[in-house]
């Protein structure tokens, strides 16, 4: 923690000195951007609510339902942290989730889960953004040290680069024309055929994939070497022989347009920041990068008010969430 995390966290405390003045300028920001708050059994308007209380009273049915029920922040539990959390990013304070958590006394979990959150909101409004670029994800590899439930197992961090190029593969299928080979492949050498990419492809990553034999798999794989359509590497990684997709690559990487200053500054941030991030979240924090530039953009309220507009709730869609092959910057 810094001086000015400290300064500004102060501030905050003393703008909103409870969990109640927290809750209420969540509220209001959902009042700001429109929404309209009905009770959830009878749609009827007239709600009867205490200051800073989360339940309602509604005089219509007598029905007691939820405020924030609906909105971004249904299921927050201390709309202090979150609102804390935003606050620090309206004003433009670098922090990362391990500093916030001993700045604000939360769970570094709970810390966590709220700035991927609050990054994923970023990231809705980055992708409607007019002066997004976009990148390959493999410029990013050296920030690529921590790891998530898309590592491959006992592998570095680094190694999702490779899951996802071949998942890329996956949804290019009609790519791979494997008929020019002239070969009649069995199902389970096709499967295989579309996992394993120009990039390389572990012996592992081709069995949790295919959910077959790992002798099965090797057999396959040794029929496939034999006909030439892969190649074996050492360390059990594959790739296809095809040199069809390196050009498009190739293509790609060499555009003139690649947006070199922007990548260098988000990794400039990422070391000193947060030192390493996952592969899996790169474009949530190129997101949240977003917000720590564009100071305009993203001052006082401009962020509360994003996440009231945001139809993001679930905490399964972040566990979920895998950045794609190619990412957007700001
Ligand atoms: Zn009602």
């Amino acid at each position: 923690m810094n001086s000015q995390q400290k300064m500004v966290w102060r501030k905050f405390q003393q703008t909103f000195p409870s969990d109640e003045h927290c809750l209420e300028k969540i509220i209001s920001g959902l009042v700001k951007i429109g929404w309209e708050f009905t009770c959830s059994r009878c749609f009827s308007k007239a709600l009867k609510r205490k200051f800073g209380e989360r339940r309602y009273f509604c005089s219509d049915c007598h029905y007691r339902g939820w405020i924030l029920a609906g909105t971004f922040f249904e299921f927050i539990r201390k709309s202090r942290l979150w609102l804390g959390a935003i606050w620090l990013f309206e004003n433009g304070i670098q922090i990362n989730a391990w500093q916030f958590h001993r700045l604000a006394d939360c769970a570094y979990s709970t810390a966590l889960m709220i700035f991927r959150k609050i990054g994923f909101v970023l990231n809705e409004n980055l992708e409607s953004f007019e002066n997004a670029k976009k990148t390959l994800s493999e410029n990013f590899l050296s920030l690529f040290w921590k790891r998530s439930n898309q590592t491959p197992r006992g592998e570095h961090p680094v190694m999702e680069q490779d899951c996802c190029d071949q998942l890329d593969m996956l949804t290019n299928e009609e790519s791979i024309d494997l008929t020019e080979n002239n070969k009649q492949l069995t199902e389970e050498q096709n499967a295989i055929m579309r996992l394993v990419s120009e990039n390389k492809v572990h012996f592992d990553q081709i069995c949790n994939s295919l959910q077959l034999l790992s002798g099965q798999i090797m057999g396959e794989l040794t029929l496939l070497e034999l006909d030439d359509l892969i190649e074996r590497h050492p360390g059990n990684f594959f790739t296809q022989k095809s040199k069809k997709n390196t050009k498009e690559l190739n293509n790609i990487l060499s555009d003139a347009s690649l947006p070199r200053q922007q990548i260098d500054a988000f990794c400039d941030f990422v070391k000193s920041q947060i030192h390493g991030i996952s592969r899996k979240y790169l474009q949530v924090y190129l997101a949240i990068f977003w917000c720590v530039e564009d100071r305009k953009r993203w001052s006082s309220e401009k962020l509360l008010q994003a996440c009231c507009r945001s139809n993001f709730k679930s905490s399964r869609l972040l566990f979920q969430y895998v950045t794609p092959f190619e990412v957007l910057i700001s």
